[in-house]
Formats: C-alpha cells, structure tokens, sequence
C-alpha cells in the first residue's frame, strides 16, 4: 500500500515538473501527456496534442491549446477528473476508448460543439471552454454513453427495440440531436412522457445519453427524481439503462447508483406510483 502511495506521489511530482517546464514555452502547443495517473489506470491516453489524433471521418475541426489557455485547461481538467473517476475502470474498457483530447474552437463543419464522440477512431473530443461547468459536467458523461452504445450495441445510433417500446404507441423522435441545438431544449422540464427534456426527443441515442448524464451527476438528478414518480416511462427507462448496462459490466447496476445518491433518494427504487 505505502508503495502503492509513492508512486502516485512520484508520478504527480513528474506531473508537475512537466508543467513547470512547458509553462516557460510561452505561446508554445501544450504536448505532454495530461492526466498520468488516469492514463494509466484506464489505459487511455489524455492529450491536448492533436499529433497523437488520427483525423476523423467526420469535419471535425478545432484550434490547439496555447500556453495562455492553461489556467482555463486546468479548471477543466478538474472537472473532468471527478466526472471521469466516479467511472469504475471496467466501464471504460467496456467503451473501447483510446484517446481523449482537450481543444478550444470544437466545431463539426460548421457547428460549434462542446464535445464530439469520434467513435469509429475511439477519440473523445472535448472543448475547455464548455458554456458552464454543469453543462460541461453533463457533456463528459453524455458523449461518453455515444462511445460506449457503439461499442455495446454495434452504433451510436443503435435503434434499442426495448426503448422505443417504452415510449407512447406512435410516438416518433426527431431528426437527431445536431436539428435542436436551441438552449431551452435541454433544460429538465419532462415536456413529454418519458423524456427529461427535448433534447432527449430529437433522438433515441440522444433520450439514452441525456438518462445516462443524468445519472451520473447529482445536480440532475434530483431535478429528474420528482419526474419519475409520476412519469412511469421515464422510471422505466431509467431502469432498462442501468439493467441493459449492468449486463456488461455487473458492478454498474442499481445498488451502485443507489449508493451514489441521498438516502431520500432511494425510495421506491425508481419506481413511479402509478
Ligand atoms: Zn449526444
């Protein structure tokens, strides 16, 4: 265990001389590898290099960070590690992603985007500059359940049978998340039975990536626990995720989220009252 304890305790003092030294390279690309504990443990390489990105099939386009974007970096990485580490390590090898990279300017051809799952190279791509630090908490975990439904379930935009069973008879989603980029569209407001807000309506991938968001980020979720005990099919919905996941990785199941959340939480068991 002490051993255990000096090598992080190294691995972070080399950390920080790596910092040091690149902070006296003014207006120089930040290109050492960020993250190393994480890096190791997950076997995922986190960079804000893009050499070390093999270019997208999609018009992925986004600027390199400079040393005058590292205070910005560091609030982000911040973020990012207590959104990324509440994931156990199975969870990630289950997702088959390889690479994350931190960028500023994300746009796929012409839209501005706070992140992009590249999930045919196994890149996450994620901008410092998110428009807050709830929506950035939210978009680590949602483009990541992108990453993992490929891996799972063969596409991103895998049409889950079970799901769209949840949903009202005829109900028909939209034309997918990239068609409602309006700011009202994701807030939590259960617009319709079984959705947490519109966002979740443009798509059943994105319906999966917003519960899965949800769950993961106590903010959010005590905004959608009042939903679910009169919206059936969001409780249902929320169950059929965890249950779908837990099927691949048994340490993701309802006890593990039960014991992330408040204990007035826990009744019911997502279970609506109808
Ligand atoms: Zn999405």
């Amino acid at each position: 265990m002490i051993y255990k304890y000096l090598c992080v305790l190294l691995t972070l003092l080399i950390a920080g001389c790596s910092s040091l030294n690149s902070l006296n390279q003014l207006s120089a690309p930040i290109t050492e590898q960020l993250l190393p504990i994480y890096s190791e443990y997950y076997h995922v390489t986190f960079t804000s290099d893009a050499r070390k990105i093999v270019p997208s099939h999609w018009p992925i386009s986004y600027q390199i960070l400079r040393e005058n974007d590292r205070k910005k970096l560091d609030n982000y990485l911040n973020i990012f590690e207590q959104e990324f580490s509440k994931m156990p390590a199975e969870l990630i090898t289950l997702s088959n992603l390889k690479t994350v990279i931190f960028v500023k300017e994300l746009y796929v051809g012409e839209q501005y985007r706070a992140a992009v799952p590249d999930y045919i190279n196994e890149v996450l791509y994620y901008d410092i500059n998110a428009k807050n630090e709830g929506y950035a908490r939210r978009v680590i975990h949602h483009e990541f359940y992108h990453m993992l439904e490929q891996q799972l379930f063969g596409s991103a935009y895998y049409k889950d049978p079970n799901w769209q069973n949840l949903n009202v008879a005829n109900f028909a989603y939209g034309d997918g998340g990239h068609n409602a980029r309006s700011s009202n569209v994701s807030l939590f407001t259960n617009p319709y039975p079984g959705f947490v807000n519109g966002y979740a309506m443009s798509g059943l991938e994105e319906d999966k990536a917003e519960i899965w968001a949800v769950l993961w980020l106590d903010q959010y979720w005590q905004k959608t626990y009042p939903m679910l005990k009169h919206d059936c099919i969001l409780a249902d919905k929320v169950n059929m995720l965890i249950t779908q996941l837990s099927e691949f990785a048994p340490s993701i199941n309802s006890n593990y989220f039960h014991s992330r959340f408040n204990p007035y939480l826990l009744k019911n068991n997502f279970r609506c009252n109808q």
